[in-house]
């Protein structure tokens, strides 16, 4: 399987090429020549898989240069019951990874997606990324530094998957003092030798930006071998393709029935692999896709307009996960709706990339959407409340705040008779007590084992935002 850029002007390359780097060197995504279809026999051989099977026979499609015993063995030590322990609710499936729990039987489930270490579904790709990184790295003798800034998910996401890992150091930098003092405690109780806690004073927005200037550092970046693991690396959204497939097996009896799925989305990562399973050939009817006030893809798939907004602009939300101002994948989502056609996608993101916008309405492309099965819709603070307490009193389960936007969007898009709606429960509400008691006057349960983190030890060193200091920071510790 080779790999093309969107923008079409960079060689096609195998899977563990682009496995550590970011962007193609022509400034687009990476995407896989064609997306294997999957036909009903093979659908009828995967329904009986467990977990780490099916993950195997899906990523075998897409990946041919790892060879096949390492990469089972790689898949069979990522996705274990032991890892994915936190189970959120009590379910006849509550020994799989990702259980299925019904809210309302054959109409509305959660597909529980947050049972791994940082209680984010996050952790099912990232931990698959810290096992194809330590094993791509020993083959070729390569070391990698991993820096990024986080608001809390995707930093405690990567630490608890890279925590131990050979030829990685994870150099992670957070807004001192924003986060809550479970996401502290989380990240900052490692202790494992590559992971750097770095506490920048500022916001989140500083420390990203201070990243970016050491990035752009291209001498010190590949003399000090720094990487990312961001949202647009290849690996993480097919990671995420396979528990479309399992939410679709969990949910139907048969591989002649339709579900739809209703994802909370901000860099379209999720929603993306969601599309990618339906083009397999997975018999989903509709993605509905949630977004909170930072309504950018809501506003595309209403209106054809795609308008990422300034940093400046975007609202900070009770479901901070999904505060974007643009959806760094969803380029990966339009070359496949202009028909795969390079040269349009390259002028359309030459709009975005001076600061602009693109208008498809009016275009052949944006009647597609359709097509692809695409409906949106937005939710704010307040539904997020309202939608937390009727869950909990109706159904007894207590939703995070973005799988709250999911399920507010869902019920919007009721689905013809016999089509279940499955939301991708994207977080444990134990994550995010504050809005949690705002909506129903209590605190959310914790998983055993979370208990009193907050006494644990901490490893964090606090630091300016300053490029420079952050340079010494990483040469005195590789
Ligand atoms: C990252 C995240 C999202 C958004 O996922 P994307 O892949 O960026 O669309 C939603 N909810 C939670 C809890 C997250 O951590």
């Amino acid at each position: 399987m080779r790999y093309l850029s969107t923008r079409g002007n960079a060689p096609a390359l195998s899977f563990c090429d682009i496995l550590l780097g970011g962007l193609a060197p022509d400034g687009g995504l990476y995407l896989p020549e064609t997306y294997p279809r999957i036909g009903r026999a093979e659908l009828d051989a995967w329904r009986g898989l467990s977990y780490s099977g099916l993950a195997l026979a899906i990523l075998s499609r897409f990946i041919d240069d790892i060879p096949p015993a390492d990469l089972e063995t790689l898949v069979r030590e990522t996705y274990t019951a032991e890892t994915y322990r936190f189970v959120a609710h009590r379910s006849e499936q509550a020994a799989e990874i990702t259980p299925l729990h019904w809210l309302e039987p054959g109409k509305l489930a959660l597909l529980s997606l947050s049972n791994g270490p940082t209680l984010a579904f996050k952790d099912m790709a990232m931990q698959l990324l810290g096992n194809l990184f330590e094993h791509v790295l020993a083959r070729r003798g390569e070391t990698i530094n991993i820096l990024g800034a986080t608001s809390g998910d995707t930093g405690s996401a990567a630490e608890y998957a890279m925590r131990g890992k050979r030829n990685v150091n994870v150099f992670m930098l957070s807004p001192h003092g924003r986060m809550s003092a479970f996401q502290r405690a989380q990240m900052y109780s490692l202790q494992e030798a590559n992971i750097h806690n770095i506490a920048i004073t500022g916001m989140f927005d500083v420390a990203q930006d201070v990243v970016k200037a050491v990035a752009n550092d291209a001498p010190f970046k590949a003399r000090y071998r720094i990487g990312a693991v961001n949202s647009i690396n290849w690996a993480r959204v097919l990671a995420q393709i396979v528990y479309y497939f399992r939410g679709y097996f969990a949910a139907t009896r048969s591989n002649d029935e339709l579900v739809s799925f209703a994802v909370p989305t901000g860099n379209f990562g999720n929603i993306c692999a969601g599309h990618i399973a339906r083009r397999m050939g997975l018999p989903i009817a509709r993605l509905i896709l949630a977004t909170n006030e930072n309504d950018v893809l809501d506003e595309f798939f209403r209106t054809g307009c795609y308008r990422p907004r300034r940093a400046a602009e975007t609202r900070v939300t009770s479901s901070p996960s999904m505060d974007i101002s643009k959806a760094s994948n969803f380029e990966r989502f339009v070359f496949d709706l202009v028909g795969r056609d390079a040269d349009r996608l390259r002028a359309l993101w030459e709009k975005v990339d001076q600061g602009g916008a693109f208008d498809l309405s009016g275009t052949p492309y944006f009647a597609e959407r359709a097509a692809f099965g695409f409906v949106s819709g937005r939710s704010a603070h307040a539904d997020r409340l309202d939608t937390i307490r009727d869950v909990f009193e109706r159904h007894g389960v207590t939703i995070d705040p973005h799988t709250a936007d999911g399920v507010k969007v869902a019920r919007e898009h009721p689905q013809p008779d016999g089509i279940p709606v499955i939301v991708l429960e994207t977080a444990q509400a134990a994550k995010f007590a504050d809005t949690i008691r705002e909506a129903i006057g209590r605190d959310p349960e914790r998983p055993a084992g979370f208990a009193g983190i907050e006494d644990l030890p901490q490893k964090v060193d606090v630091l300016a935002p300053d490029a420079e200091a952050i340079k010494a920071y990483i040469a005195a510790r590789v």
